[in-house]
């Protein structure tokens, strides 16, 4: 297996609970052997999931939605959102009067969507859509990570956007602060904050790490043009706990000893965010 950002090889980096390897030209880390759960059952409690991340979610879709809105400053445009989850983005885009519909595998956050009025389908993308589709805008929120081929996902990307489209990629990137500190862990002999950054314990976990290069190049061998980056918050410092404790499987004690750890760090995550949103445009 080589990279696939540069075609480099790639060298055994992290041992976790599944194995991380990392290019040696690019950095681009892929994790290997990856088994997706298409029984979407894991150690992934999702009572708290709803609350530990759904204003988070909305605080950075507030830098996003009116981007894209300036960008078709003269046209209503349509888009698309591949993984739409519980339609927190549908809902957001809806009440900006942005229109946009979305594809989503797991079939248990339909009876939301029917509530809403979303247009959702299920399934894979890009395989659900028709060849002749096309979007205005095509956006992925913590979602690119988790598809294999990223090649093949940014070809679609390509295929699937009106000319000057925008391709609107919100997703964890390497050497973020969290990612950092859970890598001098891992050294130190605490595997397990790395194995969270990566969600080898959940149903769909991370199968790529990018930095945000890896991703321009990638994009742009695809004639995708980045256009602007911004940096996204992370966490909400209200919901430390329940974002921990959306691993089932933590005990008490160690979910109190990394609330205060995070707590303590939340501050200065500014400085090396490790969340970003890339804007591309179609060119050619
Ligand atoms: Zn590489």
């Amino acid at each position: 297996m080589t990279c696939p950002n540069c075609s480099s090889a790639l060298s055994l980096r992290y041992t976790l609970m599944y194995e991380v390897w990392k290019c040696g030209h690019c950095g681009l880390e892929m994790a290997k052997d990856i088994h997706f759960d298409t029984g979407f059952s894991s150690a992934l409690n999702e009572d708290v999931r709803e609350d530990a991340l759904k204003n988070l979610r909305l605080h950075n879709f507030g830098k996003i939605i009116p981007f894209i809105k300036q960008h078709f400053a003269h046209h209503k445009p349509k888009g698309i959102e591949i993984g739409c989850g519980y339609g927190w983005f549908l809902a957001a885009s809806k009440q900006q009067d942005l229109h946009c519909v979305g594809i989503e595998p797991e079939t248990r956050f339909n009876a939301i969507y029917q509530k809403n009025g979303d247009e959702v389908r299920n399934g894979f993308y890009p395989e659900i859509l028709a060849p002749t589709e096309k979007y205005d805008f095509i956006i992925f929120n913590d979602v690119l990570e988790h598809i294999p081929d990223v090649n093949e996902v940014m070809q679609a990307n390509h295929k699937h956007l009106k000319p000057e489209g925008l391709l609107i990629v919100n997703i964890p990137i390497r050497y973020g602060l969290f990612h950092c500190l859970s890598i001098v862990l891992y050294h130190i002999g605490l595997p397990s904050f790395l194995d969270r950054m990566w969600q080898f314990k959940f149903h769909s976990p991370h199968l790529y790490y990018f930095s945000r290069q890896n991703l321009i190049e990638i994009a742009a061998k695809q004639g995708l043009q980045c256009l602007e980056i911004k940096a996204l918050k992370v966490i909400d410092t209200q919901q430390i706990q329940n974002r921990i404790g959306q691993d089932k499987s933590i005990s008490k004690m160690k979910m109190l000893i990394m609330s205060v750890f995070i707590y303590c760090i939340t501050p200065f995550s500014y400085l090396m965010p490790d969340i970003y949103c890339l804007f591309f445009v179609k060119k050619g």
